[in-house]
């Protein structure tokens, strides 16, 4: 098996359509920026499996050794209703709505997307930035934008120009999408816009007297637009060029679009060298979304308080079920799916429980575990493929509890081995937790007394008594399993 330090990534660059092997710009260095949420609201489900996809790449790099610098920012101020620079800031309407200060708003939400993710067992990124933290670094920003001829100022606003920029770079190089199809395919907008061409982008807006959330600016009292902001802090905290930029799918267009073209306009170069995009959770098919309220929120799956559910999924088996997807997958969710993640994540962890107490005092093992170990290695590495990674997992499971049936041997060494890799792919690498929340370590407790009580039935040779806990659990979907050492449980 290759070391840890001799692995090789290939990471799939929206970019470039192809997976290309990552090489860091600075040796053992990497500098990971992912646009975080606009916080007016509460982190859906399937805003978590876009950030969750993010921390299991964020955990594998860090795993193999790299030196990870993980920004991912707080959009605070400047995502406007609709993204086409129309409409009222979405956190200034619900302050307007819930009558409390848009910092109000900002708190509330920064803090349920804090919490949740943490249930979700996500990891903290390295520094999170928020864009009314970095007014004075967007301003100048737009000034080194005006300065290289790309933007124009009108009556207070400033524009990013878009037909200038397709001169001398590609704009839509991201999405495959040609400026010639977006102008051709939009309506004529002269007259009612200050835009010189509707493809133009705002980098700066005049605020209106109505509006709260304004800044003094060389162009008068106003805001940043909502691209702005991510260019803005990747620099200050990665530089002008950096590693890798992701998001989710719906971000490449215009948001990350507009991102390469603002940090092409100042510096010349692409700001990352890997564009990775997370696929999006869908709920009866259509994409889970804040807007169209076709959503669910992770903690009506915690508490069961839903109508899609029959009853309440643990953080860890939620996790789960969104890693045996690849991250490029769009992904349904359902009672159904949630079922069988529930039904494979037991699975996982009773293997996992079964490895303290394997027999070890055998001269062999009947499982090639270099070849095995360096398996589950290559399918994070072929662009952090989670689903093959839980395969081979599962493969490792099965044999363990083969060994517990008497049916394999395994050797003290490589038990050791086993447990010791085993454990870094699934809590550190896959980020899963075994402590059961929403009550789930309760009925746990519950059917290792009943396991208990059946085995003295059985040493007391009462067989009806034993016959009868085993049978009645079995109709309730809970087959007990008996190895040499211990009485196990899976679910049906
Ligand atoms: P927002 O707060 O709307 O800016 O979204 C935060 C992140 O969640 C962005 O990276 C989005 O691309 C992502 N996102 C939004 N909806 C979904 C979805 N249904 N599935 C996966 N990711 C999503
Ligand atoms: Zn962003």
């Amino acid at each position: 098996m290759k070391s840890i330090a001799e692995q090789r990534i290939q990471i799939y660059n929206s970019l470039s359509g192809t997976k290309e092997e990552f090489v860091p710009l600075h040796g053992n260095m990497v500098g990971m920026y992912v646009c975080g949420p606009t916080v007016y609201n509460n982190v859906h489900l399937g805003n978590c499996r876009t950030f969750i996809s993010f921390d299991i790449i964020f955990r594998y790099l860090k795993h193999l050794g790299f030196k990870v610098r993980y920004v991912r920012n707080i959009t605070d101020a400047g995502h406007l209703e609709n993204d086409a620079d129309e409409g009222e800031d979405r956190i200034a309407k619900k302050a307007r709505i819930e009558e409390i200060e848009p910092m109000e708003v900002v708190q509330k939400y920064t803090v349920d997307f804090h919490k949740t993710l943490a249930k979700f067992n996500t990891l903290p990124p390295s520094i999170e930035p928020t864009a009314t933290g970095h007014i004075v670094e967007q301003i100048e920003l737009v000034k080194q934008i005006l300065d290289a001829g790309f933007a124009y100022e009108v009556e207070g606003s400033v524009y990013f120009d878009v037909l200038k920029f397709n001169e001398s770079s590609t704009y839509g190089k991201l999405s495959g999408r040609k400026l010639e199809d977006m102008i051709h395919n939009t309506r004529e907008t002269s007259g009612q816009s200050e835009k010189h061409n509707p493809q133009d982008f705002a980098l700066w807006k005049k605020a209106q007297p109505e509006h709260i959330m304004r800044w003094p600016s060389p162009w008068g009292d106003g805001f940043p637009g909502w691209h702005l902001e991510c260019t803005a802090m990747s620099t200050k905290y990665l530089g002008k060029h950096f590693d890798i930029h992701g998001g989710g799918m719906d971000l490449k267009f215009p948001h990350h679009e507009c991102e390469i073209a603002q940090g092409e306009a100042v510096s010349k170069c692409s700001p990352a060298n890997y564009w990775v995009h997370a696929n999006m959770l869908t709920l009866n098919g259509k994409k889970m979304a804040k807007s169209t309220g076709n959503n669910i929120l992770p903690d009506e799956i915690f508490s069961g308080k839903n109508e899609i559910m029959e009853r309440p999924f643990s953080p860890a088996v939620t996790r789960f079920f969104m890693l045996q997807a690849h991250y490029r997958s769009v992904l349904d969710f359902s009672n159904d799916a949630m079922l069988a993640s529930e039904k494979g994540f037991s699975k996982l962890m009773q293997g996992l429980s079964l490895l303290d107490s394997l027999d070890t005092a055998k001269e062999t093992t009947g499982f090639d575990f270099v070849e095995w170990s360096q398996k589950c290695f290559n399918a994070m590495n072929d662009d952090f493929n989670t689903p093959i990674l839980i395969a081979n997992l599962f493969d490792a499971v099965k044999f363990v509890q083969n060994v517990n049936d008497g049916r394999e041997s395994i050797t003290r060494e490589d038990l050791n081995d086993l447990q010791k890799t085993l454990h870094n792919f699934v809590y550190d690498v896959l980020g899963l937790t075994e402590e059961q929340q929403g009550g789930d370590h309760y009925l746990e407790d519950a059917l290792q007394l009943l396991i208990e009580l059946r085995n003295d039935a059985r040493k007391r040779k009462d067989f009806h008594t034993s016959d009868k806990i085993r049978d009645e659990l079995s109709k309730a979907g809970i087959v007990l399993q008996d190895g040499p050492q211990k009485t196990t449980f899976t679910l049906k």
